[in-house]
């Protein structure tokens, strides 16, 4: 199993005890819009003009965490409402929950 370069830091600050960063990376989630994760997942670092990033945290740290979250299973990223929801269909390549593709169908 490979780690990610999330997940090592992640470790890496538990076992140093660096409970702040610890926090920031259990709270990236919450900092990080919908809307610029989606800009993350995309390699748009003009995103990192709008954030407030510790010098200790990498573009690719962020990447990864924006990809891994899209993908882990819970949910994907909606391109319509950039809500990460379970149920929805792909179309052209892109994932539309059921919701907005509801909403789609009806115009
Ligand atoms: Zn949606």
């Amino acid at each position: 199993m490979t780690e990610s370069h999330f997940e090592k830091t992640y470790q890496d600050m538990v076992r140093k005890g660096a409970m702040e960063k610890v926090r920031w990376l259990e709270n990236l989630s919450k900092m990080i819009l919908p809307s610029m994760r989606k800009r993350i997942q995309m390699n748009d670092k003009t995103v990192l003009q709008e954030l407030v990033i510790p010098n200790w945290v990498k573009w690719e740290l962020l990447h990864e965490w924006a990809n891994e979250k899209a993908t882990e299973g819970k949910g994907q990223l909606c391109v319509l409402c950039s809500g990460i929801k379970e149920a929805g269909i792909r179309y052209n390549n892109r994932f539309v929950c059921e919701p907005c593709f509801k909403s789609i169908k009806n115009l």
